[in-house]
């Protein structure tokens, strides 16, 4: 699992957050979010350079209780990562099936999930408790709306990371619906711009050297961030160019500037160190993620539209397809 609640504040944490936000965890007591459940839950594999991502874990002498909301979803989640889920499974998790890509979110930065409990059950989605609530909502913050809107992309890509098998569900962008996994497009080595076209979410490997290190911090208005990914500029001699992406930082709020430059900093910085000190998980990259458009004056440049840029520094599974 990867959240649970802080006992005496009733907080919620992420555990791979938890180091930079208490580093004095080891003293602090942990619970399960389903309040009927609530039992103890051990941070583990949260110190830095750990192979494992951080998450809580049961003790062995404990159970959940038997309709424990959270172990239920915990457990389709974890399922999801080697099957397909039924549709009915699905529905109970829940996945992103609207981007709205132009909706304000500058007024949503400061609302926390208590604003998203409201229990205006109009929308025809039943059994959906609070926990559910508090299982969507997710790390950056941002509200999650019960028809399955998301302001940010940061969900979406949760889904299409999380369930490699069920990618053939669909989500509705500008009024077009697509499956996920035509929904998102790899830049990599020998990437023609022109396949970089459309309503996508493009991704691919950063390149991890000095060069993007600060990346937010060397121009005024602007963050470039180049990837590993490029296209070739010459066939004959072999000459190809980086992509880069770009971010203009006068269209983003500065709350959101900060988190999204914290989550890159902090990401490049793990990723680089275990590439220097040859600690390098397999299959792991540090990846960005961005919808955006291909820059009309230099087709090696990604425009970020507002926002719409995030990072992970996971594992990018192909498409499953079960029989
Ligand atoms: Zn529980």
């Amino acid at each position: 699992m990867y959240k649970a609640r802080i006992d005496d504040t009733d907080e919620i944490v992420l555990a791979q957050e938890l180091l930079d936000l208490y580093p004095n965890y080891k003293h602090m007591v942990f619970v399960c979010l389903d309040k009927k459940c609530s039992i103890r839950m051990a941070p583990a594999c949260i110190a830095e350079g750990s192979k494992r991502k951080s998450h809580f874990k049961k003790f062995r002498n404990q159970e959940h209780i038997d309709n424990c909301e959270y172990a239920v979803l915990t457990e389709l989640s974890e399922k999801g990562k080697n099957q397909k889920l039924t549709n009915t499974q699905i529905n109970k998790i829940g996945y992103p099936s609207v981007f709205n890509v132009q909706e304000k979110i500058e007024n949503q930065e400061n609302e926390t999930y208590i604003e998203n409990n409201n229990k205006d059950d109009d929308e025809g989605i039943t059994g959906r408790g609070d926990i559910m609530k508090l299982y969507e909502f997710d790390s950056d913050n941002i509200k999650f709306d019960r028809r399955n809107k998301v302001q940010s992309i940061d969900r979406i890509i949760d889904w299409y990371l999380g369930f490699p098998y069920n990618r053939d569900v669909e989500i509705e962008i500008n009024g077009k619906r697509i499956e996920y996994q035509y929904f998102f497009k790899k830049i990599k080595e020998n990437t023609p711009s022109s396949r970089l076209l459309n309503d996508r979410i493009f991704y691919g490997m950063i390149m991890l050297s000095e060069k993007n290190q600060d990346a937010f911090e060397k121009y005024p208005d602007s963050v470039y961030i180049t990837l590993l990914g490029f296209k070739k500029i010459d066939e004959l001699s072999g000459q190809y160019e980086n992509y880069s992406v770009k971010v203009d930082k006068r269209k983003i709020s500065t709350g959101f500037l900060t988190r999204i430059r914290n989550k890159y900093n902090r990401l490049f910085e793990n990723a680089y160190k275990d590439l220097k000190e040859n600690n390098i998980v397999k299959n792991y990259g540090l990846y960005a993620f961005v919808y955006g458009n291909i820059d009309p004056n230099n087709d090696t440049i990604l425009n970020v539209e507002r926002h719409h840029i995030t990072f992970r520094y996971d594992e990018v599974r192909k498409t499953m397809r079960e029989r």
